[in-house]
């Protein structure tokens, strides 16, 4: 009986409950936020920091809350993750990207690349691949112009699924590229096993490159690995010009982070473009 009450009690712990009617909360805030057409895509260049150009944009999601403003991805990804409503969020982040690319196509841009971020829930869920060639057959654009980011962990529950769903993607023409390169569950089985096309280089070693002979030691072979694989490797959130200097001497061509630009909302990027080319 003892047992048994603790159990009850427990159950109806009020921190437990608590935590329940907050997800509960943002989930169906989060579904509200769809319908409404809360959600916005910001978009931040990749540049060729050889030739001064720009090679693609990454496109990163924002949510416009009508009291709350503009919430970062880290404060509603995971607990769209966990709820599902990944999968809704992630089609929409598809749609966009396409609606972006075709968008490119009808100015001339044909070599500009769009990233999309693809969580591991949705990137094997069985519902992408064909959602992916539904938006093929909908926007004329060229496939290779959508590179699809993933972690390294999205291996970590089924290894094999996650490689055949690479080879799938792959096939329809989409480019694949580990991000956070390094931080997650095992990056070289990813460089041994799976046909993927670019890496990119996470902050997290980049931030740290000047002070830290370490860290400049891993990027500088990571940049060295992807050439000798020959992937596109991109160093992310560069902040300054000095660590642009350092990268660009040890090899780096592709540079993503605020030193050239914040993410920026979709609308402002043909005029931030303009700026760049003339
Ligand atoms: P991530 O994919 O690693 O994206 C890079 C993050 O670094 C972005 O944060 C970007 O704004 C930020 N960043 C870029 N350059 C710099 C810099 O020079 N310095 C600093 N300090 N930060 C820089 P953001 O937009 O807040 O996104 C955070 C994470 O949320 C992303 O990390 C990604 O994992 C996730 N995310 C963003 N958009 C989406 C999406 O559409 N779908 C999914 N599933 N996840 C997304
Ligand atoms: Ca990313
Ligand atoms: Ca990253
Ligand atoms: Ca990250």
């Amino acid at each position: 009986k003892k047992i048994g009450s603790r159990s009850i009690s427990s159950f109806f712990n009020p921190y437990m409950r608590e935590i329940s009617e907050t997800t509960l909360h943002t989930e169906i805030n989060l579904r509200k936020g769809l319908d409404m057409n809360e959600f916005r895509l910001y978009l931040q260049p990749q540049m060729d920091c050889i030739r001064n150009k720009i090679e693609g944009f990454e496109a990163l999601i924002r949510w416009n809350h009508p009291e709350k403003g503009l919430i970062a991805p880290v404060e509603f990804i995971s607990h769209a993750e966990s709820t599902g409503l990944i999968l809704p969020i992630g089609e929409w982040v598809i749609r966009q990207a396409f609606t972006q690319l075709a968008k490119w196509k009808k100015s001339g841009q044909t070599s500009m690349t769009l990233s999309i971020n693809v969580s591991p829930r949705h990137f094997l869920h069985e519902k992408l691949v064909p959602f992916l060639e539904m938006c093929l057959e909908t926007y004329d654009i060229m496939p290779e112009q959508l590179i699809i980011e993933i972690t390294e962990n999205v291996a970590m529950g089924d290894y094999l699924a996650a490689q055949k769903r690479i080879i799938e993607l792959r096939e329809l023409g989409f480019l694949i590229s580990i991000d956070d390169f390094g931080t997650g569950f095992s990056a070289f089985v990813y460089l041994q096993h799976f046909p993927i096309d670019e890496i990119k280089i996470d902050r997290r070693f980049i931030r740290e490159i000047e002070e830290n002979d370490k860290s400049l030691g891993i990027v500088k072979t990571i940049i060295d690995l992807a050439k000798l694989l020959n992937l596109r490797v991109i160093a992310e959130g560069v902040e300054t010009i000095e660590q642009l200097n350092l990268l660009r001497s040890i090899g780096c061509k592709t540079i993503q982070g605020y030193y050239y630009a914040r993410p920026m909302p979709s609308e402002e990027v043909e005029e931030w473009m303009g700026t760049k080319t003339t």
